[in-house]
């Protein structure tokens, strides 16, 4: 695999979705009890350019053209894609060369900026994530950058909204005790309201988090709280899609390549390889006994992460 360019990683809201990863590890305006990519290294809100935008969208190019199964080229990964000050350019010569919807998974908190604005328009989809509306619960989830607030955020959301023709789907994550009390919960149907956003998606972790300290909720819960947000809310918690059997002949490597960047179950890495339930777990423990990866138990799922 490239060095911007990962998967495509089987998505539970984008289906196959090509990532790329166009911020260093790990660069992020937040530094959220959940992430799976570890703690936030350098806590930033200015944007800079980090690597020549041309050889990244050279690199998608050229994955594309050999990946079969691509639904979305996704700009996300290793921190907060917004702070590359290079990603409008980035999907605007990718929209002009290559026919695949484009979406931005982002934390949201840049988007009080004009130009971080201005750089999204053209994505076909923008996934901000809202974790809180009320500052004390925002900072004890997303431990932002000092300079941010809440506020902010809201404001930011609802202008780019007004500006942006394409679909926004607000993804929420919650986290058991922390950020699912009906306070809170009544407060964040005002501003969904408020949002007019195209979708609203919940998460809650499901997937091994960095820290002890995060809780998931069950799917009842879940459900109850879908169904108390209205008819834009859906709970994200699946995934159906599987790609054609051997279709990627070098699929331990690409498997560390996305292991670099967040964890995996073992049912996401037959969905992404193709391979037969037993042989992608025996191989998988043979790269754990090399000292390649580590797996543990999270749920009723086995995950795998890089040793
Ligand atoms: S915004 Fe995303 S990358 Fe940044 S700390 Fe939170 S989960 Fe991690």
């Amino acid at each position: 695999m490239g060095k911007f360019v990962f998967g495509p990683v089987p998505s539970r809201r984008l289906g196959f979705s090509l990532g790329v990863d166009v911020i260093p590890s790990k660069y992020c305006s937040f530094d959220c009890i959940y992430c799976q990519i570890g703690k936030t290294t350098n806590k930033e809100i200015i944007r800079r350019s980090f690597f020549d935008p041309q050889e990244v969208v050279k690199e998608v190019i050229e994955e594309v053209s050999i990946s079969k199964h691509v639904d979305y080229i996704t700009f996300s990964g290793s921190g907060e894609p917004t702070l590359n000050s290079d990603i409008g350019l980035m999907i605007r010569e990718l929209k002009r060369k290559v026919d695949i919807p484009i979406s931005v998974i982002t934390n949201g908190s840049l988007l009080f900026m004009k130009d971080v604005r201005n750089d999204l328009i053209m994505a076909d989809v923008v996934l901000p994530s809202l974790d809180a509306v009320s500052d004390d619960i925002f900072r004890y989830i997303n431990r932002p950058h000092s300079l941010i607030d809440i506020d902010a955020i809201i404001n930011g959301l609802k202008d780019f909204r007004k500006a942006y023709q394409g679909n926004v789907w607000l993804e929420i994550m919650l986290v058991k005790d922390v950020n699912d009390d009906v306070e809170e919960l009544k407060k964040f149907k005002n501003i969904i309201d408020y949002l007019n956003v195209d979708k609203v998606q919940l998460n809650t972790v499901i997937r091994p988090p960095g820290e002890e300290i995060t809780g998931r909720l069950g799917k009842t819960e879940l459900e109850k709280i879908c169904e108390f947000f209205g008819s834009k809310c859906e709970t994200i918690c699946t995934f159906e899609k599987t790609v054609t059997k051997g279709e990627k002949e070098d699929w331990a490597e690409m498997v560390l390549d996305i292991l670099k960047r967040r964890s995996l179950s073992l049912d996401d890495i037959v969905k992404i390889t193709g391979l037969p339930f037993q042989k992608a777990k025996d191989t998988l423990c043979i790269m754990e006994n090399e000292g390649k990866i580590k797996s543990f138990h999270f749920g009723e799922s086995m995950f795998y992460v890089m040793n």
